[in-house]
């Protein structure tokens, strides 16, 4: 019987999983999360439907690795997608030469004054180097001493030259930060609350009177829908380097950044992440990638799953579960397997729909269990996990006891947990030879 099974077992797990493609039948569901996780994302609702029908076209006739669901499998597609649109890798700054000139641009109220405080701040701390702040923004009241009260709450120093035309202070500022040994110059000029050519002149001068190496545009992450029109407008006549994106804080999903990156091709340097002066964090596109999916690190699991595991321990294993053989050594194999892809938390973290649900005393309480049995287990010998029956000697048990340093109670809970664990895999070995399979391969709504 034993062989039969597994021979069945295998049989429909190959074909259902292993040897078959993902088709329009089999993603259509995962699709429909997917559309639903980007606009609940905040993307903008035309990326959303260009980059689904392309990631349908990407995905349909590829194959399935073996031993992984088909949902699993296109979801680690979505994210390749989504990781390579948002850049791939990490984008560092550009702060080649000395001064560096980092001109900041942005509509009003996107968060231009806060983030030059912000970047100072990280480049002085990350980078150790010596930042001057220019305020060129001549036109919103009590934005120049905006400006002014960061630089000194945070030590970091201002140029300033009150209403005069900003053209010419930008040009005063970077000879004073060459001739003061200062490395890196970050100017904060003005914005408007919509595009205008006035502005765009302004602009235009100043890049042109001190040849910038970064020109970054801040947008608001909350914009919305508009936000591709500023990002593209902005970037028609400023040439821009790179993209900030502020106001991402706590559980904001990011979905600005997936539309900015797909429309603009233009990398995502930083994400503001709330009012305070460290909330600046560098950006990279793989853990973007997962919090727009809001679906925990997928690409890790999937990693594990494939390859941490030993599939021919599993294997035995399984078939020795389901003939009725599975013992104490077996529950401590598959442990170490469990063990091989990381502590409970980290796998709560990475299992979609799970991740923020289970409260982290749950989460203790199963990693301090499940090191508990090890304990135990290790204690006892390769013929009494064999043979769990051996167990209820109190000669063993008192020897197990103390030489694992558990109490009688925990030795307890581990036997009997594992007694509950065989019959309920006694039960379903029942099912199975009254003929109900059950399902191994895809399903698994997500
Ligand atoms: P500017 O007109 O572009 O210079 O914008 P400001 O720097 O004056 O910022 C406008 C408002 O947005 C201020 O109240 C900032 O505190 C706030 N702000 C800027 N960045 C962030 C952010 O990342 N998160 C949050 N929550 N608020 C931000
Ligand atoms: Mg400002």
């Amino acid at each position: 019987f034993g062989d039969f099974l597994a021979n069945r077992m295998k049989k429909s797990l190959e074909k259902k999983v292993a040897k078959s493609n993902l088709t329009e039948e089999n993603i259509k569901d995962t699709l429909r999360e997917i559309r639903l996780a980007l606009l609940e994302a905040d993307v903008n609702i035309d990326v959303v439907k260009q980059l689904v029908a392309n990631i349908e076209k990407k995905a349909v006739g590829t194959g399935i690795s073996d031993g992984v669901r088909a949902d699993q499998q296109f979801i680690k597609i979505v994210h390749e997608e989504l990781t390579e649109i948002l850049g791939k890798t990490k984008k560092e700054l550009n702060l080649g030469s000395r001064p560096s000139i980092i001109m900041m641009v942005g509509l009003q109220g996107a968060g231009k004054t806060t983030t030059c405080g912000k970047l100072s701040h990280l480049i002085n701390k990350k980078n150790k180097k010596k930042v001057l702040m220019v305020g060129l923004d001549i036109y919103r009241p009590g934005a120049i001493d905006q400006l002014v009260e960061l630089g000194q709450k945070n030590n970091i120093d201002v140029f300033e030259k009150g209403k005069q035309d900003p053209v010419i202070t930008a040009k005063e500022a970077v000879d004073y930060a060459e001739a003061n040994d200062y490395d890196v110059v970050i100017l904060d000029t003005a914005g408007r609350l919509q595009i205008n050519n006035e502005l765009m002149d302004e602009l235009n001068n100043i890049r042109k009177n001190v040849s910038p190496q970064e020109i970054i545009l801040t947008v608001d992450g909350m914009t919305g829908q508009d936000i591709i029109n500023v990002t593209t407008e902005f970037n028609n006549l400023l040439k821009l380097t790179g993209v900030i994106v502020t106001k991402l804080d706590g559980d904001t999903r990011g979905g600005a950044t997936l539309s900015i990156s797909f429309m603009t091709k233009l990398p995502i340097k930083f994400i503001g992440e709330g009012e305070g002066i460290s909330a600046l964090s560098e950006f990279y596109p793989k853990r973007m990638a997962d919090r727009i999916l809001g679906m925990g690190d997928i690409d890790t699991l999937f990693e594990k799953a494939t390859e941490g595991v030993d599939q021919r321990t599993m294997e035995k294993t399984m078939r020795r579960m389901f003939t009725g053989q599975f013992d104490l050594e077996d529950l401590r194999n598959q442990m170490k397997q469990m063990a091989k892809m990381g502590n409970v938390g980290g796998l709560v973290k990475m299992i979609p729909g799970l991740a923020g649900k289970i409260s982290d005393n749950k989460i203790d309480d199963a990693q301090r269990r499940l090191d508990v049995a090890e304990i135990l287990m290790n204690s006892m010998t390769l013929k009494e996990r064999r043979e769990p029956r051996l167990l209820k000697a109190i000669t063993r048990k008192k020897r197990i006891l103390k030489g694992s340093g558990r109490t009688e109670k925990e030795f307890n809970e581990l036997l009997n947990q594992f007694d509950k664990g065989k019959k309920q895999v006694a039960e379903m070995t029942k099912q199975l030879k009254m003929g109900r399979m059950p399902n191994f391969g895809g399903g698994g709504g997500m």
